[in-house]
């Protein structure tokens, strides 16, 4: 792939305040155009700016569009590293199949990011716990008010300094089971990265959030019975010893750090399911003193402890509201390897040079 390269002659000055999430965005981005009987095409770096857009681009109206999340870490050594974007490349294409998006090669996908990332290397922030959130997406351009697949795209990754999830340790979040609304069904997009699961998913955030809960924690959409997932996270449980985690049903999303969890936890000798679980079994094992740590799992926090979870009139408080020991141990080993400071035995590290 032919990258054409055009800097920007006006560099923004760096933040040196908190970076929080998601409000900053570096001097370049990467565009590449798709056409019906041409293919992806015209892959460029140019200087981050706003795009320009038919009121009629498909994309507005019917939301064909994907998205993608992963960071870009900078370790003591001065080594840039990726973790596992080839898995992000692979699961672009399961969220492209499912929403008529034609493929995007994988190599495409990583060569990309690795190439943008390089011209902002030095976006990097390098405080502890800091990284370059990197935002690849797809978005339909056709000017058409019809419904039917776009024969055009454009391709985009942005990038965005941002700062430690954790202030001060790993705090343990208030989650809200969602009982009234639902998020996706078995045959519908669960699985795939797109901005409509997020659109169905805000009345419940605010109606959490207006209870002083941080995040929703979704039940299956046919019997509100079954764990699904957190707004943008998978969920764990430690129940007796084991560690359980919902299935992979098609509609929750496959995340990366889910799967990195797993074959971590298992390669510790730790037993894990991949099953149903109902929220009868968790008020049951938290009667029963065998609920033992809770935590999300998910690109932005690594792991986000879960302290209490709420469902109707039951709040169950877990681990005393503190951080469990497997949840801070698969913290520390997940980040010890993006940094570069804990050996990548797995080989999920992708360096940019
Ligand atoms: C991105 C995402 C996740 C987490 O996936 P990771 O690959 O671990 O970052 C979980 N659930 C939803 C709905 C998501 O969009």
């Amino acid at each position: 792939m032919d990258i054409k390269i055009t800097k920007t002659t006006s560099p923004k000055t760096k933040p040196t305040g908190p970076l929080g999430f998601g409000k900053i965005f570096t001097d370049h981005m990467f565009v590449m155009e798709y056409t019906e009987g041409k293919g992806w095409h015209d892959a460029e770096i140019v200087p981050y700016q706003n795009l320009s857009l038919a009121p009629s681009a498909m994309v507005f109206h019917y939301g064909q569009e994907m998205f993608e999340g992963l960071k870009a870490y900078k370790g003591a050594d001065g080594k840039t590293r990726l973790f596992r974007p080839e898995m992000n490349a692979k699961r672009t294409n399961a969220s492209n199949e499912r929403l008529c998006i034609p493929e995007l090669p994988v190599e495409y996908f990583v060569e990309a990011v690795k190439a943008v990332v390089k011209v902002d290397e030095d976006w990097i922030p390098t405080e502890p716990g800091t990284s370059l959130y990197i935002r690849p997406f797809i978005i339909a351009t056709d000017e058409f008010l019809g419904v039917a697949p776009s024969k055009t795209y454009k391709f985009i990754i942005i990038l965005s300094p941002s700062g430690a999830y954790y202030a001060s340790g790993l705090a343990p979040v208030g989650i809200w089971i969602e009982d009234e609304y639902v998020r996706a069904v078995k045959g519908g997009m669960g699985f795939a990265k797109t901005g409509g699961n997020y659109a169905a998913s805000l009345i419940a955030q605010v109606k959490a959030h207006d209870d002083g809960y941080s995040q929703v924690l979704w039940l299956d959409g046919v019997e509100r019975k079954y764990i699904e997932e957190v707004g943008a996270m998978n969920i764990f449980f430690k129940i007796d010893g084991k560690i359980v985690t919902p299935m992979l049903n098609g509609s929750i999303l496959p995340g990366i750090t889910r799967n990195s969890v797993i074959q971590l936890c298992k390669s510790w000798g730790l037993e894990v399911e991949e099953r149903k679980i109902s929220v009868d079994e968790l008020l049951d094992a938290q009667k029963n003193g065998k609920l033992e740590e809770v935590f999300g799992t998910g690109t932005a926090a690594v792991i986000s402890p879960v302290g209490k979870l709420r469902y109707c009139n039951d709040v169950m408080t877990i681990n005393g509201g503190e951080i469990g020991p497997v949840s801070q141990k698969i913290y520390d080993s997940i980040t010890g390897i993006q940094n570069g400071t804990v050996e990548d035995t797995f080989g999920w590290i992708t360096e940019v040079k």
